[in-house]
């Protein structure tokens, strides 16, 4: 069914949920199916026009969230999409894959862990070779867990977001560059925690801010080659990792309250972003950091 863009005046205030949100809490990584409320990724809003078209793009972190948001605005502008997530978030892939066939385009699966630098190196190859190409990589997966006390972080815990956090976009962006022409992007979802950081977020604070220093220089390196690289960095928003430690328990139903815009920012708010900075029309953009956090943060 041809959809057409809801272009009535809307109140951000008044658009989604708003704080208290029912108190939730979901094991590492968590389902989007889950949520309480559940979160808008764009699926019944998000309206494409061919900004994409035959565009064949890798998100990592594509079945939940932000990631998600992005699979489906890509999609429905006209882009094949390949996505990667954990094994145990099967449920919430196969939704965004359907969506994705929904929308027209090809959609694959491919779960892993991507703290194993051997599967990031399958993945780019089987998204390469799935696709026919790549010509948009999204590194988007992410780990969160809160802590009161830097005492209180393990060792294995700050090697696992380290992991996914910097090494893995190390090895995926080592990986896909050799396939990479000019005219592709990749993007880095980055976060406020960058610039703001949280004295609950020590380590992944720290790693939010490398993926600001991994866009900065890299699109460095790149731009001569026309490979254009940018960052996304969300504020609050609604998403499983926030509701499986990304938070401590007793947060969850204040999430978002102290953003100017009074509530948690939902996925669905993110893909007009990350359409733009993949698309044509973003082409004088490289090493940018293009923000959406209710008014908090930087930049
Ligand atoms: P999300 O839980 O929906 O997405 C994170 C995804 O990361 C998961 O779906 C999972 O598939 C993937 N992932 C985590 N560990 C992995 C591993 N070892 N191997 C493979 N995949 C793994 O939550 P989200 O909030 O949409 O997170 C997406 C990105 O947004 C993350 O980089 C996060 O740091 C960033 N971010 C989120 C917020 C927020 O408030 N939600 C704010 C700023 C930045
Ligand atoms: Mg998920």
């Amino acid at each position: 069914m041809e959809k057409t863009q809801n272009t009535t005046l809307q109140n951000p205030l008044d658009k989604y949920p708003k704080p208290p949100y029912p108190a939730q809490q979901q094991e590492f990584p968590g389902l989007a199916s889950k949520m309480d409320p559940l979160p808008d990724h764009g699926e019944k809003s998000y309206v494409g026009s061919n900004r994409l078209q035959g565009r064949k793009a890798l998100i990592t972190g594509g079945d939940s969230g932000i990631g998600r948001a992005a699979a489906i605005a890509y999609a429905r502008e006209g882009a094949d999409v390949a996505i990667n997530y954990l094994p145990a978030e099967e449920s919430d892939a196969q939704e965004v894959i359907a969506l994705i066939e929904e929308a027209g385009q090809k959609g694959y699966a491919i779960p892993g862990d991507i703290t194993s630098e051997d599967f990031c190196q399958r993945l780019v190859e089987e998204a390469y070779e799935k696709l026919g190409g790549l010509d948009i990589l999204v590194n988007n997966a992410g780990r969160q867990q809160a802590s009161e006390s830097i005492a209180d972080i393990s060792s294995d815990s700050f090697d696992a977001t380290m992991k996914t956090n910097i090494y893995a976009p190390f090895w995926i962006t080592r990986a896909a560059l050799p396939h990479l022409q000019p005219g592709s992007v990749i993007i880095a979802t980055t976060s406020v925690q960058a610039y703001d950081p949280a004295a609950i977020l020590f380590d992944y604070a720290q790693t939010k801010a490398a993926n600001v220093a991994y866009v900065k220089s890299l699109s460095k390196q790149l731009g001569s080659k026309g490979i254009r690289v940018n960052g996304v960095s969300p504020g609050p928003i609604w998403t499983p990792l926030q509701v499986c430690g990304g938070q401590p328990a007793e947060a969850i139903p204040k999430f978002g309250e102290t953003a100017e815009l009074q509530r948690a920012g939902q996925p669905a708010e993110l893909a007009g972003i990350f359409v733009l900075l993949a698309a044509n029309e973003g082409s004088y953009a490289t090493g940018q950091i293009y923000g959406a956090a209710g008014g908090m943060g930087h930049p």
